[in-house]
């Protein structure tokens, strides 16, 4: 056989076959903002949303700067990664609405709009990219994949075995070799990874776990939904660690699954 195997993922709509990223050297951004054409594409996969997926997944990118999203590398991100390879067949018409959906195991991909939210307080108008970011709760790996667009290194914990498999075959084909999954506790964070210029917690606890802070770099930012030890409404909490030491924001109300501890 001398005709180069395809790639047994499934075919991509929209990414145009651009340049790999580094390995080992410095990381390449990949070009977020490429323009994603539709090219047609025989053989459609299970997860396909057909040939509309980038005009769908621009009008959601549209309703999240309308929702005040102004980030133009995390409207990028957003329009770039495609959410629907990350929900179940029966749930991809639903891939681009603004809502948190099932993926097994009790656990929900988030919203879009919190995705995009977390993403543009953790970059904090900045001009650069963000150096390593640790995300606790990979879930599908959809925010982990939109991560990696706007950060040198993201290492994303996962505490469910089920879904940090799920992850790792969601984002197979997408190739993002700055993604690091891993399997355990992210109470504990991931010390060999610290510091983190970001870090940023899918689910939400009563309190923000000290390796957390410890992990974090000077001048680096968590983001983390925080329930109230009374009645359990989460709001979004920033904490800043500065040479003056930490400074906390509570912003708006949040609903997110429960961060918990152990493994399963
Ligand atoms: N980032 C995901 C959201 C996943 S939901 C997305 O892109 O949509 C939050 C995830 O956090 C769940 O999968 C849950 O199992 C996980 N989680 C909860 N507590 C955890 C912990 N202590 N360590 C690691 N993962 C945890």
């Amino acid at each position: 056989m001398t005709a180069k195997p395809r790639p047994s993922f499934p075919a991509r709509l929209d990414r145009t076959p651009g340049p790999a990223p580094a390995r080992g050297g410095a990381m390449q951004p990949v070009p977020a903002s490429r323009p994603a054409a539709a090219k047609p594409v025989v053989r459609q996969q299970p997860h396909g949303l057909g040939l509309d997926s980038h005009a769908v997944r621009q009008a959601m990118v549209n309703k999240l700067a309308a929702q005040g999203v102004s980030d133009v590398r995390v409207l990028s991100a957003m329009g770039t990664i495609e959410r629907h390879r990350f929900v179940d067949s029966a749930l991809v018409n639903q891939a681009y609405e603004d809502t948190s959906l099932p993926i097994g195991l009790g656990q929900t991909i988030s919203k879009p709009g919190v995705v995009s939210r977390m993403a543009e307080l953790l970059l904090n108008g900045r001009p650069d990219k963000l150096g390593r970011v640790l995300e606790i709760g990979t879930g599908c790996g959809y925010q982990a994949a939109v991560l990696s667009l706007l950060a040198s290194e993201v290492y994303s914990i996962e505490r469910l075995r089920g879904l940090h498999d799920k992850a790792r075959e969601n984002l197979r084909p997408l190739r993002l070799p700055n993604v690091h999954l891993l399997f355990g506790d992210g109470m504990a964070g991931f010390a060999k990874g610290a510091p983190y210029a970001a870090i940023i917690a899918a689910a939400g606890g009563e309190a923000v776990p000290q390796a957390w802070i410890d992990q974090l770099a000077m001048g680096g930012r968590l983001v983390a939904p925080v329930a109230s030890s009374t009645g359990g409404q989460q709001a979004l909490m920033v904490i800043d660690k500065t040479p003056q030491g930490l400074r906390q924001t509570v912003l708006e109300a949040v609903h997110f699954v429960p961060l918990k501890s152990g493994i399963a």
